[in-house]
């Protein structure tokens, strides 16, 4: 199966590159370079496609051919007059399946990686064509002896024939209109004809152009050729050398007197362009020197942009963008309403936290628009060097500053919205410690004078909003934690899905499209039935990719039928959608003895997860397994303690446990569990266990329990309650200190359950067993 891919693309003119290939090219389109910048930000993979025609500017879909590259930045290099030169490895061919261009001012490209087709093809086949091709390119070779050399020294290397032809294509010179025919030969043969064809014409064009050549040769004496080349060379030099400096020099002076900043900055820069006057042109200290200067030219220092001040403009960009969230949307408000009254004010640093696609990181960037504010998303997934935060010293080969002085660069102004994304996911290791990096970008009393390494002067975040996002509480390190406002996004039920779906996400893939309400209309019970049948998440991303997908297909039958108008409908859905995925979990058929549902909390959201425990003749060993942590297995050992210490109560005989062995499971779910909440639902199950008492089919619980039998409140309710309730649990045992919990969560949620308070395991126990045990 092959996964959709989205990334910032490169258009490329008169080239093509193919994958394996290293090569670096210049880049001036602004766009380019925005899609350079914005995959630096991310995992540095960017796609390469050729255009069509080499004159377009601004080339649209239609205008790229289908199959180009994916490909991994390795090094980005400034050059004069806003060029910048990238070196990339090519990785795989990729199919370029649509384009968005929308906010962005780069080209987002949606692509698929394909592979070679061998289809048809045997090994014998595959071996035979490997050495034909052999024979054409040792004969090739000699015409072209420093090339065929090198690759031929690697032929035996290559297993594969489709990574050889394309290593052959790479290394002939060949037009790019070549190239890209063999990129775009998939199946193994096409490829090989067409390689095998060229690599035969190659030689005997060379052929002739070698004989007539060394004729030419024979006829220019020696030294007279040497006298032309040193002229050549000389021109060159003066072409290039000091008076391109010079030019530099003076473009960045006159920046230096534009931009507004301190005069210990000032000077800084100033020496640093004196320094830059100093070193020859073409040196690689220039380089590094020239892209320095770049880099504290373009910083904002003290350029700001102006704030939007209006509450009732902005309440109505928030309400407007989102349903729900209301929690988010007036802890801004409020900010906003502070900042307003006082004109200034330490900004908060709001962390979100809840499952992924709850809208964490789309309403920040809402927020964004809301305060009049340049957005800026850095994203913290799988950091781990601190460098990437603080930058490399200047002194590296390749040095570059950190990302949040990259995304101040980009904002362009010292105060825009900067958005933390996944803060719970930075970790450290020997690179040094990321989260104290942070800490320092986070902490008010130090990040006005923030240093990065690359950079070395001190830079001002103390105006910068700073928002952050995270799966989870329980990952973020302690420090980091303090420094910031906890917003909980919760879960969504169904219902709002439906309405986020209906009121936002329709309409935006829609536009993205092509389509209207006109041309595609998608019935309320169809978005239930993908809500329901086609996902099963916290959030909506899946929702949203879903009616994406549905708003491709009708774009294929609009264009392909010539339809006017295509209507889904909860009956046709899976015409669109394919086989339904989910279906409604069931709660237990039947009241059973030793298995109890308890509710968990993951980041991905609330889970339901049945407790088994089985009894049998043996010498009081006690066995936990399935997916617990440690926390889990303790609290299950508590249980056992608590259930011992009241047996006689139960009328359990007293050598009852030195007679039998006790196994406690919990079955494998997605996402391991662990935490004390399941401590009195392993309780229940042993007791039901213990006493041959089944224990009723309709009921879940969740509460920590102690030694003594008491139970302690838990987290995440809303989340755990969701969970239960699609699992068509009708009542669930919480603990009494959550009571007050309850009324943060919406009647919508809590209509047609029975919530039922516990203190102790002795209510537990009465509202669960389908009888009351026998007691002493
Ligand atoms: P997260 O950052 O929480 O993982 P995203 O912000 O990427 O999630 O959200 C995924 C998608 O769902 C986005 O397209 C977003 O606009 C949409 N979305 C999520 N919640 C809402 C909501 N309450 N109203 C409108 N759209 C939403």
């Amino acid at each position: 199966m092959t996964i959709e891919q989205y990334v910032p693309a490169v258009a490329l003119r008169g080239m093509t590159i193919m994958p394996d290939m290293i090569i670096h090219f210049d880049l001036s389109r602004p766009k380019s370079i925005q899609a350079i910048e914005r995959s630096l930000m991310n995992d540095q993979k960017v796609f390469l496609v050729t255009q069509k025609d080499m004159e377009e500017k601004e080339p649209d879909f239609d205008k790229l051919y289908n199959i180009g590259t994916l490909a991994l930045i390795k090094q980005v290099t400034k050059l004069p007059n806003g060029i910048v030169r990238v070196l990339v490895e090519g990785i795989e061919r990729a199919r370029l399946l649509s384009i968005e261009e929308e906010e962005e001012e780069y080209i987002h490209a949606i692509i698929e990686l394909v592979e070679t087709d061998y289809d048809g093809i045997d090994q014998a086949e595959e071996e035979g064509m490997l050495r034909y091709i052999k024979e054409l390119f040792i004969q090739y070779g000699n015409y072209y002896p420093k090339l065929g050399k090198t690759l031929l020294q690697h032929f035996d290397e290559y297993t594969r024939l489709g990574k050889l032809l394309d290593q052959i294509i790479i290394n002939m010179p060949l037009s790019y209109g070549k190239k890209q025919a063999v990129l775009e030969a998939l199946h193994i043969k096409q490829r090989y004809e067409l390689v095998s064809q060229t690599l035969y014409n190659e030689s005997e064009i060379a052929k002739v152009k070698t004989h007539l050549t060394e004729e030419i040769k024979g006829r220019i004496e020696k030294n007279q050729r040497e006298y032309l080349l040193r002229e050549q060379m000389n021109f060159i030099r003066e072409e290039l050398g000091e008076n391109d400096t010079f030019s530099d020099a003076d473009q960045f002076e006159q920046e230096l007197a534009k931009i507004e900043a301190d005069k210990e900055i000032k000077d800084k820069i100033a020496k640093g362009i004196s320094r830059f006057k100093s070193i020859a042109g073409s040196s690689s200290e220039s380089a590094v020197e020239r892209g320095y200067l770049e880099t504290l030219l373009e910083l904002p220092w003290d350029r700001v942009s102006k704030d939007n001040k209006n509450l009732k403009k902005a309440e109505a960009i928030l309400q407007a963008d989102h349903y729900g969230l209301e929690k988010v949307k007036e802890r801004i408000l409020e900010f906003l309403a502070v900042r307003t009254l006082t004109s200034k004010g330490n900004s908060p640093i709001i962390c979100l936290v809840g499952p992924p696609g709850t809208g964490k990181t789309s309403i920040a960037k809402s927020v964004a628009k809301a305060l009049n504010k340049k957005y800026i998303r850095i994203s913290l997934g799988g950091v781990r060097d601190e460098a990437e935060i603080r930058g490399h010293r200047k002194t590296y080969v390749g040095a570059m500053p950190g990302r949040i002085a990259t995304g101040l660069k980009q904002a362009g102004v010292k105060n825009p919205l900067m958005l933390l994304d996944e803060i719970d996911k930075v970790s450290s290791d020997y690179k040094g410690d990321t989260s104290s990096a942070l800490l320092e970008v986070l902490d008010s009393e130090q990040n006005k004078f923030f240093r990065d390494h690359y950079v070395e002067l001190p830079i001002d975040l103390s105006e910068v909003l700073f928002l952050a996002t995270a799966n989870s509480l329980t990952d973020i390190p302690r420090p980091l934690l303090d420094r910031m406002e906890i917003i909980e996004v919760n879960s969504y039920t169904s219902n709002e899905k439906f309405h986020i779906a209906k009121e936002h996400l329709l309409k935006k893939q829609l536009s993205k499209n092509g389509l209207t309400t006109k041309t595609l209309s998608i019935s309320d019970s169809a978005i239930r039935g993908i809500i329901d049948s086609y996902t099963r998440e916290s959030g909506v991303r899946e929702l949203e990719r879903k009616i994406g997908e549905l708003c491709r297909k009708a774009a294929r039958e609009i264009l392909r039928d010539d339809k006017k108008t295509i209507k889904i409908t909860g009956k046709n859905l899976s015409q669109y959608l394919g086989k339904e995925k989910f279906t409604k979990i069931k709660a237990n058929e039947n009241d059973e003895v030793g298995i109890v549902r308890g509710l968990a909390w993951t980041s991905v959201g609330g889970e339901t997860l049945q407790i088994e425990v089985n009894i049998m003749p043996g010498k009081g060993e006690i066995e936990l397994t399935g997916s617990m942590g440690d926390v889990m297995k303790e609290s299950a050992k508590t249980g056992i303690s608590y259930i011992r210490s009241v047996s006689s109560k139960y009328a359990i005989a007293i050598d009852y446990y030195k007679n039998h062995d006790f196994h406690i499971h919990i079955p494998e779910g997605a996402v391991p569990k662990d935490g004390p909440s399941a401590g009195i639902t392993m309780a229940t199950a042993l007791l039901s266990a213990i006493t041959g008492i089944p224990v009723k089919a309709t009921v879940a619980m969740t509460g920590e329990i102690t030694l003594r039998g008491r139970v302690l409140p838990i987290g995440g309710l809303k989340e755990k309650i969701l969970a239960a309730k699609t699992a068509g649990i009708k009542t669930i045992i919480i603990p009494r200190l959550n009571e007050k919990d309850i009324y943060e969560i919406s009647n919508e949620i809590l209509e047609g359950l029975n919530i039922i308070y516990a203190d102790n395991m002795e209510t537990v126990i009465e509202q669960a067993f389908v009888k009351k045990p026998d007691t002493d």
